[in-house]
This record gives C-alpha cells, structure tokens and sequence, in this order.
C-alpha cells in the first residue's frame, strides 16, 4: 500500500505517519526528516537545503524529487510506504506518480488530516522534538514528564529552526499556496480521504484507519 499523507505544518502528519507505518507495516518517509539528518550530516543536500528550511521555502523540486525517488526505491519499502511531507506541489506529485508507474505502482491513498489555522499556529509554536527518535511534544497540550528529556527514548528535546513565528507564517503561506492543489488533484483521481485532525494523536489514528477502510469498500 502506497499512502500519501496531506496536511499543514503542525497538522500532525509526523505522529499520524509514525502510528500508521506501525500499525499497517510501511515504511515512514519524511521528507522534512530527510533534510534535517543531511543538515546534521554536514552533507552536500544538507547545505542545499539550509537555506530553503530556514525561510520557510520549498526546498527546490529537483533536489526534492531525486531524494524522495532514491529513498523510495530502498528494501525496506517493498511492503508500501507512508510519505510524509512528500509530495508539497503538483510538480512533485506528477513525478512520483510517473516513478511509481514505471515500477507498476501507484499511489493508493492520499489522507488529508485538516486542522483551523489557529490551531496549527499554537501547536507550532509549543512544539518540542526528541533529538533521538523525532517524537513531538507540546509545551501546554502534551509536555514531556520531565522538561527537555523525550519520555519514549531518554533523548534531548529541542525546538526547531523553522518552528519560530515568522518562519511558521511562511510556512502555511507556502501550504495554502503550493500544497493544497494537491487535495484536488487526489480528489479527482478518486484517492482521497480527508479528516478532522483535532483531537488526541490515537482517536486521529483511528479516525484514519477507519477511513481507509470505508473507501476501500466503495
Ligand atoms: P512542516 O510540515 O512542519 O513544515 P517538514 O519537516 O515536513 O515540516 O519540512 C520542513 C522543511 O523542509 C520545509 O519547510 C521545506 O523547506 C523542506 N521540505 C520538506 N519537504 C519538502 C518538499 N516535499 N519539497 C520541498 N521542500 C520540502
Ligand atoms: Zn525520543
């Protein structure tokens, strides 16, 4: 099963991709997670990124789509995967679309997890993420036991670059502009699913796994 999950930043489509890659066995690929660990790396793609993440931009598509398509070719998505973050424009989406044909796949569903624009903003501007396993926690709605230590794995939570006011209004400029055509392009090709994403992280899971399984049956 080939997933696409849809939302803006702070829609949560991290923890929804984390919870569903375990429970129906995908492979998670996030593109943001791509970027951030070439940044640490000090690698090549990680310097051409810099800029881009920190404004808030689109990383450039040809950059994108060669780390996406690579990625995605690895063993351990011959099961199916759950692209997070990945496809953020038509270009993107129209190249992965071509790249799944010529290996006689397709997408199968596209979730989009919609969240007010309020809400996004607080969520974004509370978040803290574990350095060791990327799990997200909120300053008010969801903090860690003890402050700045991750409860799953013991590891350093700390804010991210882009997630500061200015950067984070950018951010939803480029969604609402550059992603959201995406909703329709999946719509008409009879592959979306769209849901409320407000409520706890298990409710929205489950709130997505039935939705799959409804359309399925259609
Ligand atoms: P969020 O969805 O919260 O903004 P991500 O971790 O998905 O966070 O992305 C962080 C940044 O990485 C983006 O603002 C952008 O600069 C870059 N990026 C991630 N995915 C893509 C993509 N598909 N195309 C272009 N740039 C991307
Ligand atoms: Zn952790």
């Amino acid at each position: 099963m080939y997933i696409v999950l849809l939302g803006a930043p702070g829609a949560g489509k991290g923890t929804q991709a984390a919870l569903l890659s375990e429970k129906l066995k995908l492979a998670h690929i996030s593109s943001g997670d791509l970027f951030r660990q070439a940044l640490a790396n000090g690698t090549e793609l990680g310097k051409q990124a810099k800029m881009y993440m920190e404004k808030g931009q689109l990383v450039p598509n040809e950059v994108t789509i060669k780390m996406v398509l690579d990625r995605i070719t690895a063993p351990d998505c011959k099961n199916g995967i759950i692209l997070d973050g990945f496809p953020r424009n038509l270009e993107q989406a129209g190249a992965l679309d071509k790249a799944l044909i010529e290996t006689g796949e397709k997408i199968d569903h596209a979730v989009y997890i919609k969240v007010s624009e309020a809400e996004l903003l607080s969520r974004l501007t509370g978040r803290w993420v574990c350095r060791g396993c990327q799990a997200p926690y909120h300053e008010i709605s969801s903090p860690p036991k003890k402050a700045g230590v991750c409860d799953k794995c013991g590891g350093q939570l700390y804010q991210r670059a882009d997630d500061n006011t200015q950067t984070i209004k950018k951010r939803l400029q480029v969604f609402f502009a550059e992603t959201a055509p995406l909703i329709d392009y999946y719509s008409k090709a009879g592959k979306l699913v769209e849901m409320q994403g407000e409520g706890s992280m298990e409710e929205i899971s489950q709130r997505i796994i039935s939705g799959l399984k409804t359309k399925a049956k259609k």
